[in-house]
């Protein structure tokens, strides 16, 4: 899970017209952007400086060099001067890696007194730009486009956001998820076609039988349960009597990563109505290892424990939590509705407003013995929930904006971590946006990452992308759904 390799290759455009010494100050100047953009706390990868393209053989050259390098995480391109753009469709058609044109300029402002045709020809992004932009319209290349000043914070951060919906999709390239039997019976939008998953995500989803976790379970030293408690003792409060429910989770943790491990997995799903030779549920195992990084997803829901993944290593480096999140039950106080989301035990403790308790307690499902799980209120404060879902044909992406709330009430029966929201633009309207979208039950909610940089990510894999935000309207919703639907009938 090591993402700290990653960099993206910043290309300069121009053509040899203008001789030699534009050529070489272009570069110059290149190097330069490169290298005070990566200075910038808001881009989390460096830029590196590649090349001035002057030709199509080196474009084509430069973007077989792109797609065979696998630290090179995305293309950002721009135009210095003009750089006529038939020499860069042999290069583009064939370019694998996730692209941002950033329409900028060397100079910020004009400096009038001393302006000659010289300094026009050397400072044309303005045309030169225009140009790009027609023919990676004309090509219908799915690309993020920026506009505006490079040292300027917020055109930093627009590039450090599309970085990370490009490190999500790279991450996402090599992503293979463990499935501990299958999903849940009769649930349909955990379902989905793994084989156009693996096509359009890179995702290998392959199922494992308990018996082989239960095998590994029984092969788990005493030593590295003990330690594996200690380590427990030290992120958690320990508030049951229950030591052997807690032990049973640390050794069944153990096992579950070993084989994630030996696959070089970094998600998987499991299913309460798959235990076989099992005495416990995963909860505080699933807890712990989400805590790690690893992806998860209740009842078989192997697409949400792939993007939790996904989410997760988008957000590397950010502060709050990014995990599996279930829409449990509504308070629906006329003016004041407000969502309880939680699951049966698997939520990730990154979302802990304060130190989660280790506590045992029955499950009511499932038939097995009472499993340890943390417990925990979430924090407060935006974050998003996003749903990938399979409509058959098409993947669509949906992300919504909410506002995690302190909890409201305490809540003494209730053994699960949750947290409370309010959805944007309000829940009942929300709620019927994401009914009409077919978001799914099962979300990734992040406190970290954005609906920017979900968006960033959809368009690089190409699949459809809903915002439920606060200036949401169900008509625009409804036209929006048509367009895709008539869209994918016409063959996108
Ligand atoms: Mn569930």
């Amino acid at each position: 899970m090591d993402l700290s390799a990653y960099k993206f290759w910043f290309v300069v455009g121009s053509q040899t017209l203008y001789g030699q010494d534009v050529l070489d100050t272009i570069d110059r100047r290149g190097q330069e952007m490169a290298e005070k953009m990566s200075q910038s706390p808001l881009l989390p990868w460096p830029v590196i400086y590649k090349a001035t393209a002057k030709s199509d053989d080196e474009i084509l050259a430069l973007v077989k060099q792109a797609n065979q390098d696998d630290s090179c995480a995305g293309l950002i391109t721009w135009m210095h001067t003009f750089s006529p753009s038939k020499m860069w469709i042999k290069g583009l058609v064939s370019l694998e890696k996730p692209y941002c044109h950033l329409a900028t300029q060397y100079n910020r402002e004009i400096p009038y007194k001393e302006i000659d045709m010289d300094f026009m020809n050397l400072n044309q992004a303005a045309h030169g730009d225009r140009e790009h932009g027609f023919i990676t319209s004309r090509l219908r290349a799915g690309r993020k486009i920026i506009a505006g000043y490079w040292q300027d914070p917020d055109i930093l951060a627009k590039l450090g956001q599309w970085m990370r919906a490009a490190v999500g999709a790279a991450f996402s390239k090599n992503l293979k998820l463990v499935r501990f039997g299958d999903n849940m019976r009769h649930v349909a939008v955990t379902e989905g076609d793994k084989v156009e998953a693996q096509i359009k995500f890179g995702w290998q989803v392959n199922t494992w039988p308990v018996g082989d976790l239960v095998a590994k379970f029984n092969q788990v030293p005493d030593e590295e349960v003990d330690k594996l408690i200690k380590d427990y003792k030290n992120k958690y409060e320990v508030n049951t009597e229950n030591t052997d429910a807690v032990r049973y989770q640390a050794k069944i943790q153990l096992a579950i990563e070993k084989m994630l491990l030996d696959e070089g997995a970094v998600a998987f799903t499991n299913t309460f109505e798959d235990l076989h030779g099992m005495e416990q549920l995963p909860g505080l195992a699933t807890q712990d290892l989400s805590a790690k990084g690893y992806g998860y997803g209740g009842e078989g829901d192997w697409k949400v424990a792939a993007l939790t993944a996904i989410m997760k290593a988008m957000a590397t480096g950010l502060e709050g939590g990014t995990g599996f999140m279930e829409d449990y039950t509504y308070d629906l106080t006329k003016g004041d509705e407000i969502s309880l989301g939680a699951h049966m035990l698997e939520v990730c403790p990154s979302f802990a407003k304060d130190k989660p308790k280790i506590q045992v307690h029955e499950l009511g499902i499932g038939g097995k013995n009472p499993p340890a799980r943390l417990v925990f209120e979430g924090k407060a404060g935006p974050a998003i929930v996003v749903s990938l879902v399979d409509m058959g044909g098409r993947f669509r992406l949906i992300c919504q904006d909410i506002q995690c709330l302190d909890p409201v009430s305490d809540m003494p029966n209730l053994p699960v971590a949750r947290i409370m929201w309010k959805a944007m633009p309000d829940l009942l309207t929300g709620l019927e946006a994401w009914l009409l979208a077919g978001g799914a039950h099962h979300t990734v909610l992040s406190y970290a990452l954005t609906a920017g940089q979900m968006e960033d990510l959809a368009e690089i894999w190409g699949v459809e992308f809903v915002h439920i935000s606060k200036d949401t309207d169900l008509r625009d919703l409804k036209d929006r759904l048509f367009l895709m639907d008539l869209a994918w009938k016409l063959g996108r």
